[in-house]
C-alpha cells in the first residue's frame, strides 16, 4: 500500500518506468507545455513515443495508472484523465506566471507584455512557463552569449538582459521570447543522452514567427 502514497511531483523517470512496466515496451517520454495536446501516443518500432503535458507530473497514482493503461491500449479516453485535464486546464488558463523573484520589467522592454502577446498570437494563450530577465553576468562578455534559455525542470524562461537595449528592435526580442516559448510548447525529450533540442519540428516552428526573415537579416548585420 505504500506504493499508493508515492508522490509523483517532478518525477519524470518514475512516470517513464511505470509506463514501461505497464506496457512492457520502451518508452520515449517528452514532457510538454502544450495544453492543446495534453497526451499523445505514437508507436514506432519497439518504442512508444509519449508526449505528456507537465501537469501529469503532479498527477496522483490513480490518474497515472489510467494514463499508463491508455498508453497500452491506445483506445478511448478514460474518464479520470479527462476529468483531470479539464480541471487543470482551467487552472492553467487562470494562472498568470508571476512570482516575486521574477523580474519582467526591464530598463526598456517589458517582458511580460511581450510574453503575453506572443502567447496569444501563437500559442492560444496556453504556454504556462514563467519568464524573467536574467541577471547581468560578466561571463556573458567573454562567452558566446546565450540570449535566452528554457528550463523544463522549473518550466521557466530566462532572457539575457543584454537585449534589453533600444538598439535591439522589438521584433528581435520578441523572437528570442518566441523561441524559448516554443521550447516550452514542444517539450524536451528525455531519451538516452542525445537531446535533440532544435529538432526539425522545432526549426519549422521557428519559421512560423511573423518576422522570421527580418530577424535573420538583423542577426546577420548585428553582433550582440
Ligand atoms: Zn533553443
Amino acid at each position: 500500500m505504500e506504493q499508493l502514497a508515492l508522490n509523483f511531483r517532478d518525477n519524470e523517470t518514475h512516470l517513464k518506468s511505470i509506463f514501461e512496466k505497464t506496457t512492457g515496451r520502451g518508452i520515449a517520454l517528452t514532457i510538454t507545455d502544450n495544453a492543446t495536446s495534453m497526451l499523445s501516443v505514437k508507436s514506432k518500432g519497439e518504442t512508444i513515443y509519449v508526449r505528456l503535458h507537465r501537469i501529469f507530473l503532479e498527477a496522483g497514482t490513480e490518474v497515472v495508472s489510467e494514463v499508463a493503461e491508455f498508453i497500452k491500449k491506445r483506445r478511448g479516453t478514460p474518464p479520470l484523465i479527462s476529468g483531470f485535464i479539464r480541471e487543470r486546464r482551467e487552472h492553467l488558463k487562470k494562472k498568470v506566471p508571476r512570482r516575486s523573484k521574477l523580474c519582467t520589467n526591464g530598463k526598456h522592454y517589458d517582458l511580460l507584455n511581450i510574453y503575453e502577446s506572443i502567447n496569444k498570437a501563437y500559442f492560444e494563450g496556453l504556454v504556462s512557463a514563467t519568464i524573467t530577465w536574467g541577471k547581468k553576468s560578466p561571463r556573458y562578455a567573454v562567452r558566446k552569449r546565450t540570449l535566452g534559455s528554457y528550463s523544463s525542470h522549473s518550466n521557466s524562461i530566462r532572457i539575457n538582459p543584454v537585449i534589453d537595449n533600444l538598439r535591439v528592435p522589438v521584433f528581435y526580442l520578441e523572437f528570442i521570447v518566441y523561441h524559448e516559448m516554443l521550447h516550452a510548447h514542444i517539450g524536451v525529450k528525455s531519451k538516452n543522452g542525445r537531446r535533440s533540442i532544435h529538432s526539425k519540428e522545432f526549426r519549422v516552428g521557428e519559421k512560423v514567427f511573423k518576422y522570421y526573415e527580418q530577424v535573420m537579416a538583423w542577426e546577420k548585420r548585428n553582433r550582440i
